[in-house]
């Protein structure tokens, strides 16, 4: 299906980008396309003006601060595959970079618009939860940092409301970390995904997961332990009521996220 009519403008700093998604209630980023131009085609989406980011080079940094790794919204999977500061930081960050759909799809998809589409079967929802990053967003009244845990708020609804650019994300460096999911095929959309970190306390220890496509958000359990039995046991008590689809039942789903919670911790506690 063709577009309908839309405005486009193609601002040439990240100020004049958060001036102009302020200025028309019906204005959107336009990141790699991946998503908001097929909603477009399919009329689930019907912006009035495009805001593409696509010039803006300093939204595709990749940079380590300390021991913090800073990733540019517009850096692109390939870009986040190929990084030497992602390798050296965080690598499961381009490990699960690599498992998103085709190379064309990784070649314009960015982190940014990964997460700001939420779509619950997206591979980078849970993963930045997982590993604690915190999202940082300009908007009309300033900067501010938002923990991943509180960003997502629902299918397609992040905390970068109307009039906000999401600018980078800050990622702890860390090497703990395992993602495993069940796809439709090989590296392709998710059933049910789940992203563990290990060692996210001051001590070393400590256990975070973030399940996929069980809810609208991705949610996060924090077993006691890394036993298999903890890490069942967290996740029953999370009390998931996934949706059912052509793709699996509620109770498939719901079993599903606790053997991939397992295999994901059993990966991350293999890992130094
Ligand atoms: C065939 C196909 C298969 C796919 N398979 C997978 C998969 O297996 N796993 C997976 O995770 N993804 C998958 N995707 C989705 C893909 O990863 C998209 O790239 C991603 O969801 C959106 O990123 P984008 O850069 O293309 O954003 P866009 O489509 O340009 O934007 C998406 C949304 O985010 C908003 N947005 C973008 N950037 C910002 C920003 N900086 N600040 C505020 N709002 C912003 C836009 O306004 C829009 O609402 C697939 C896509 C296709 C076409």
């Amino acid at each position: 299906m063709l577009l309908r009519e839309v405005e486009y403008a193609r601002p040439s700093s990240v100020e004049e980008a958060v001036r102009m998604l302020g200025a028309h209630d019906g204005a959107r980023a336009l990141a790699g396309g991946q998503t908001l131009v097929n909603v477009m085609k399919a009329r689930a989406a019907s912006p009035d003006v495009l805001v593409d980011l696509n010039r803006l080079e300093e939204l595709r940094a990749i940079t380590v601060s300390g021991d913090t790794l800073e990733l540019g919204a517009m850096a692109t999977y390939t870009q986040l595959l190929a990084s030497s500061e992602v390798e050296v930081t965080r690598p499961i960050i381009a490990e699960v970079s690599a498992l998103i759909a085709d190379v064309q799809v990784r070649n314009r998809g960015t982190i940014g618009g990964n997460v700001c589409s939420n779509d619950p079967t997206n591979h980078l929802p849970p993963l930045m939860v997982a590993v604690g990053a915190e999202m940082v967003i300009l908007g009309p009244d300033g900067e501010r940092t938002v923990p991943a845990a509180d960003f997502f708020l629902g299918v397609y609804m992040t905390a970068a409301g109307p009039g906000d650019l999401l600018t980078k994300i800050l990622v702890p460096a860390g090497r703990r970390d395992a993602f495993e999911a069940i796809t439709l095929g090989a590296d392709s959309t998710c059933i049910v995904s789940a992203a563990a970190s290990i060692g996210v306390a001051a001590d070393g220890t400590g256990v975070r997961v973030a399940l996929g496509c069980v809810d609208a958000v991705p949610i996060l359990v924090t077993p006691d332990s890394a036993d298999e039995a903890a890490v069942r046991a967290a996740v029953q008590a999370a009390g998931l009521e996934p949706p059912s689809d052509v793709h699996a039942s509620s109770d498939y789903r719901r079993h599903l996220a606790e053997v991939v919670a397992v295999r994901a911790v059993q990966k991350a506690s293999e890992r130094s």
